[in-house]
């Protein structure tokens, strides 16, 4: 029972949270006396009022928390989180929500006897409290990644962020400094799929929270500054057996140390990689961040192709080690739950369909890119990828029609919205024309 766990340590308030569609985290912050009927009849929401393709006209949808995934919040101890499931108000799951689509599609890997394992990097900027530029004045260098000085001037946050991660035990192994003036990454190690997503969102919040309470504001924007690396979030992925026991993606003698069965997972995600942007890179500003031209450190470490290679940043996919590759495309705008429900069903079409990658590309993409046609190129906006989404039958199957056509809906709408502003470039580029 939740109000006795509250009793015991010490939880006055539970936030009964759930992603929407857009990666937003809405909530209700429940007292531990309403916990126990609140978690077993669900917390009520109107759908409208979140991103979620519903109408006002519609009857509440019911959040119904994970109470195993519950995190006590170490930085507010009175304070719980935990993750929920969407249900109509018939008790269905509502099929359109995040984490009932990566349940839906970790299930079709289960029948299939795949436990799918993923790890996140997930980049952020640390800015002034306004969000107006970096809050570190004196981190200018052009190429400040690993720096020290930057990172142990913001040893403060930095430790107590990866205090948490400690405490809750997710394995963290590593923090530092990245390519942008005023950038981090914190490393903790991979788990189950849906484990992660729940860690990701999480740790997007948390990041936040504590930057906060030192005066700083925390984004995981793509692309902040034009002239700066972008925030990404390389997905790393393997596939295991159902008792948990083999890496399946593992192959001593298998080139780069991956099985077929990851080579062919790899050729569905490079197959699928136009769609698969609708989802891993779902902003606006998401299109900033691939394509780009080098940044101030003589790099973008984002892909400009659907190619794979071995231990080079320069590609979609890269394979860094043995049993297991990196997807490079994802930004910090990705759903935590989406991102891994898409690429897994990318993935699994390849193994379904038994495709191969091809051969592996050695070039460095930004310095000399492969001829045109032997490669193809990524989407060049928001309004490409989610052309190419609403083609992908892959995609939409898996995912489900009613996430699918929910999903273009609003972002169709956001498309829409976006370029109905006039931006300060038209003004400067086309005011004299
Ligand atoms: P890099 O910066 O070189 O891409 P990081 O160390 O920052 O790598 O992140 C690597 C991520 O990959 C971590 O979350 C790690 O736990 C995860 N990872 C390692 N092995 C596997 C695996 N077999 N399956 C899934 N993820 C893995
Ligand atoms: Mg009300
Ligand atoms: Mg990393
Ligand atoms: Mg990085
Ligand atoms: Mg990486």
């Amino acid at each position: 029972m939740l109000s006795q766990i509250a009793r015991d340590q010490g939880i006055r308030y539970f936030l009964i949270s759930f992603t929407d569609l857009f990666g937003v985290q809405r909530s209700k912050l429940v007292p531990a006396e309403s916990i126990d009927q609140m978690a077993s009849d669900g917390a009520g929401f109107a759908g409208f009022a979140a991103w979620l393709d519903m109408t006002p006209a519609d009857p509440d949808i019911l959040a119904i928390p994970d109470p195993d995934q519950l995190i006590q919040l170490p930085w507010q101890p009175d304070v719980a989180w935990m993750p929920a499931d969407l249900h109509t108000i018939t008790g269905e799951p509502l099929e359109q929500a995040p984490r009932v689509v990566l349940k839906r599609v970790l299930k079709q890997a289960e029948d299939l006897g795949y436990r799918v394992k993923t790890g996140v990097e997930c980049e952020y900027f640390l800015l002034s409290a306004d969000g107006e530029d970096i809050s570190d004045k004196l981190d200018r260098q052009s190429k400040p990644c690993y720096d020290q000085q930057s990172l142990m001037r913001r040893y403060e946050v930095i430790r107590e962020i990866c205090d948490v991660m400690l405490t809750l035990g997710w394995g963290a192994y590593q923090n530092d400094h990245e390519d942008g003036n005023g950038q981090f990454e914190m490393n903790w190690k991979y788990a189950d799929a849906l484990v992660t997503a729940d860690r990701h969102a999480f740790f997007k919040y948390m990041v936040k929270a504590i930057a906060q309470k030192h005066g700083l504001r925390a984004t995981f924007m793509p692309k902040p500054f034009a002239h700066l690396t972008g925030n990404g979030c390389h997905t790393h992925l393997s596939i295991w057996d159902s008792s948990d026991k083999e890496n399946l993606f593992y192959d001593p003698q298998g080139e780069l140390g991956l099985s077929q069965l990851g080579y062919q997972f790899i050729a569905g995600v490079l197959n699928s990689a136009e769609a698969l942007c609708a989802i891993t890179n779902p902003t606006i500003n998401s299109y900033k961040r691939i394509n780009a031209p080098a940044t101030l450190s003589g790099a973008t470490w984002s892909p400009n192709t659907v190619s794979y290679s071995g231990n080079n940043r320069t590609h979609t996919i890269r394979i860094p080690d043995a049993g297991r590759f990196e997807c490079r495309l994802p930004d910090g705008s990705a759903n935590p739950y989406l991102l891994p429900a898409a690429l897994i069903a990318a993935g699994l079409d390849g193994i379904n369909q038994k495709l191969d990658p091809g051969v592996r590309r050695d070039n460095n993409s930004y310095t000399d890119p492969l001829p045109a046609g032997e490669a193809k190129t990524l989407p060049a906006n928001l309004l490409d990828a989610l052309r190419c989404l609403e083609k992908s039958e892959v995609i939409g199957k898996s995912l489900g029609k009613s996430f699918t056509s929910a999903y273009l809906k609003l972002k169709y709408q956001e498309w829409q919205q976006a370029n109905a502003s006039i931006t300060p470039w038209e003004l400067d580029n086309t005011l004299d024309c």
